[in-house]
């Protein structure tokens, strides 16, 4: 079985093969970074006109890398959202066009749950449940990954997402965009305690994250002229690290039946993160798993293999499937979430 994904959420457009194995037979990926650069983030507009004109010729082109037809390809799966409805649309429209032009099945994917079940593409021997930190520009969360489509979500944000945190960050200190990348090159250079900065909720009795706080403390410290760029980088890198590490041994606690502490989303790719968090499930004698950084952010191989894994569940949609900007993985902790979280 070989599925096309598509991914168009955000900046980045992409088509992968991949297959029901988990073997990937191509993946490529259009970047908008430079069209974005000059406005310091993600303009939606022009994400979604890139997404148009880049979509097809990527499907052409991994088709061509694997030397496979479209009649060859036994499943699409395209992100459904959430994500910039404008993109979304892009890549779904497509997916459903692609399924309807060679008759073949449709899989609207969550593409959280391409980030949250990429880990098992890149590890085909890590098996469900796992805890999941899915850390990415627009989610903080954590997860207890039952199986495709069965998440309980255990702790959100409150307010800012962590990726969101380190682009903020690197505009205050004027490292540019993307920001995450480029916080963690000059957090390399510099001093993590350098600067004095908050660890929102970390100790609290509830299970979740903030980082507005930390946000404020880093632009005041930016303003105060009294630190180097590096230092305030690397010292926020490090009071992230804390609220995540903090947050997650809570539930590491708690949920002692997990097969693994397994890290997803762009901010994965975070190499003192990454460590901070294997040495965390060392301490609680739990394999960890997090997947190659080009699997962490945005690409195809996770959308496709999301895929994969609903395919075989049984889980296909029709064409009528519907673009969603918002979409949790979880919805009854989004309906519980009421007022608060
Ligand atoms: P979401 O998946 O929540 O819809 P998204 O698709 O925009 O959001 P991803 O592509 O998963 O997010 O991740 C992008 C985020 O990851 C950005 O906020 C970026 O700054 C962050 N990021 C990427 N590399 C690093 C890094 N090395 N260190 C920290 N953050 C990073
Ligand atoms: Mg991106
Ligand atoms: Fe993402």
């Amino acid at each position: 079985t070989i599925i096309l994904g598509l991914e168009s959420s955000c900046d980045e457009t992409a088509a992968a093969l991949v297959t029901a194995e988990g073997k990937i037979l191509a993946h490529r990926l259009a970047t908008q970074e430079e069209a974005h650069r000059p406005y310091g983030g993600v303009v939606p507009e022009i994400a979604a006109r890139a997404h148009v004109e880049a979509l097809a010729p990527l499907v052409e082109a991994v088709l061509a890398d694997a030397n496979l037809t479209l009649d060859q390809v036994d499943v699409i799966a395209a992100t459904a959202g959430p994500g910039l409805i404008g993109g979304v649309m892009v890549g779904l429209v497509t997916g459903k066009a692609l399924a309807h032009a060679a008759n073949k099945p449709l899989i609207a994917v969550n593409h959280l749950e391409g980030h949250a079940l990429s880990p098992r593409l890149a590890d085909p021997s890590l098996q469900f449940p796992y805890l999941l930190l899915l850390v990415s520009g627009g989610h903080c969360q954590l997860l207890h990954v039952r199986g495709p489509g069965d998440y309980a979500r255990l702790a959100t944000t409150i307010d800012d997402a962590s990726g969101e945190a380190f682009d903020k960050t690197a505009k205050l200190l004027g490292l540019g965009y993307p920001g995450g990348p480029a916080v963690e090159q000059a957090a390399a250079k510099g001093d993590a305690k350098a600067v004095p900065l908050p660890r929102p909720l970390v100790g609290t009795a509830e299970p979740h994250f903030s980082f507005a706080g930390l946000k404020s403390a880093v632009m005041r410290a930016a303003q105060s002229g009294q630190y180097s760029a590096e230092d305030i980088a690397a010292s926020f890198q490090q009071a992230v690290i804390d609220c995540l590490i903090d947050r997650t041994e809570k539930q590491l606690a708690i949920h002692d039946g997990v097969t693994a502490l397994v890290v997803a989303g762009g901010v994965a790719a975070n190499q003192s993160i990454r460590a901070a968090l294997q040495a965390l499930a060392a301490r609680y004698d739990l394999p960890f798993v997090a997947p190659p950084l080009w699997l962490c952010t945005d690409n195809a191989a996770m959308i496709a293999w999301a895929g994969a894994e609903r395919y075989a569940a049984g889980l296909v949609d029709d064409l009528t499937v519907p673009a969603r900007p918002r979409w949790p993985l979880d919805p009854d902790a989004e309906k519980a979430r009421g007022a608060g979280v």
